[in-house]
């Protein structure tokens, strides 16, 4: 038989890319050479100590617990080392109720809405923004309010324009910056805004900061933990995966409101169990050596970005380079406007090349589209040289 999907399953959004990917594969059919530049999936390998001390740590036989659930025995390195981090990083100080280990974000993202919303409630989340706050939403029975990031206020969240109706019913509000997908960063100022907004409504500010560390130009992100009361009504989601190409090691970190991060931990409990030991030891060394490994990876990012950038803008975009993030986030040729699915169908039928639409992340991503960098510089080269042949 086949399985009826469940109400929960048929709630989600059409899925915008697998029309793209049908259309990839009939363009490789024909013979084209397909070059993806779309998924932000880090292909710079993480870093030798790191996996060293994953293999010490796996090969250790005195670790009795070695082998046993993560979540039962978390290691108390990495939370010691999580709580260093934050100190180093942002003078913020974590009690110990105050983290909980994840395996990676994109699991405890989706889980915070079981832990806190009922059926009917409504959540807040970006747009364009990270599918996962709305998937979390509707697997827990609730419903997102959209409110729009828009180039002119910065793609920055606009609180005053979120109706009050709105403000009564939310619970939860996400937020991220450095932002996917569109590389905006936010100034400490805008965090004491949000946690602000959160106080006077009773709201919990959810800050997903999987980008805090993948940085340039001497620029560096604030947490929103920094800002005034944070802790009474903010938690945020540190990931190892960007910061120290970890992405498929699975681990990361909520940190702040001590009810929030044993109310995740619950549904935690009943569900995952956690990650591999020896994973969070070697997260924990990352974090310890944060100062050293993160620099020359993202000097790699960086390169990137200065090829792409400089190659849209010599072909008549007008882009300034994004301060963090492994993106560029780009208009669409006006020809396109408003239609960025038919401009990424066009690319990759004239040149092969693969973006993504700005449209994938909802409505206000339309006008856009995403450049990954993500993939090694011949390859982001190539894909540089076939666009700015395109006929526009
Ligand atoms: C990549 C990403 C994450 C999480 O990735 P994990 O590997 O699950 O930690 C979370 N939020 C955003 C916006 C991302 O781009």
């Amino acid at each position: 038989m086949d399985v009826e999907r469940s109400q929960r399953l048929q709630k989600l959004p059409p899925y915008l890319f697998a029309d793209l990917r049908r259309r990839m594969r009939e363009a490789q059919a024909k013979g084209v050479k397909v070059i993806r530049i779309d998924i932000g999936d880090p292909d710079t390998p993480t870093p030798d100590p790191v996996v060293a001390e994953m293999v010490r740590a796996i090969q250790d036989a005195g670790d009795g617990d070695r082998h046993r659930y993560g979540c039962d025995r978390p290691v108390a390195a990495f939370n010691e080392a999580v709580r260093d981090f934050y100190r180093r990083r942002w003078g913020v100080e974590l009690g110990a109720d105050q983290i909980v280990g994840t395996m990676g974000s994109k699991d405890a993202i989706a889980k915070l809405p079981l832990a806190i919303l009922n059926p009917g409630d409504v959540g807040i989340a970006p747009v364009p923004g990270y599918p996962t706050y709305n998937i979390g939403h509707v697997f827990a029975g609730a419903v997102t309010y959209q409110v729009p990031l828009r180039a002119e206020n910065g793609f920055l969240i606009d609180f005053d324009a979120i109706p009050l109706e709105v403000r009564r019913q939310a619970k939860l509000l996400w937020l991220n910056y450095p932002n996917n997908p569109t590389t905006a960063v936010a100034p400490r100022e805008f965090f004491e805004r949000a946690v602000a907004f959160g106080r006077e409504n009773d709201i919990l500010i959810a800050s997903d900061a999987a980008y805090t560390e993948n940085t340039y130009d001497g620029y560096a992100s604030p947490s929103i933990l920094q800002a005034d009361g944070a802790a009474d009504i903010a938690v945020e989601f540190f990931s190892m995966s960007k910061a120290f190409c970890m992405t498929g090691w699975r681990v990361g970190c909520m940190v702040g409101n001590a009810s929030a991060v044993a109310a995740l931990n619950t549904v935690k409990e009943n569900i995952d169990n956690g990650t591999l030991r020896a994973v969070q030891s070697a997260a924990a060394l990352a974090l310890r050596q944060a100062e050293t490994l993160i620099p020359p990876v993202n000097e790699v990012y960086r390169r990137r970005r200065d090829m792409v950038v400089d190659a849209l803008n010599a072909n008549g975009w007008a882009l300034s380079k994004p301060k963090a993030t492994i993106y560029v986030w780009a208009p669409v040729p006006e020809k396109y406007a408003g239609d960025s699915g038919a401009f990424v169908a066009d690319l990759l039928d004239q040149t092969g090349v693969m973006v993504t639409p700005g449209r994938g992340y909802g409505q206000w991503g339309e006008g856009y589209f995403r450049i990954s960098l993500t993939y090694p510089d011949d390859v982001l080269r190539e894909a540089m040289d076939r666009i700015v042949q395109m006929k526009m």
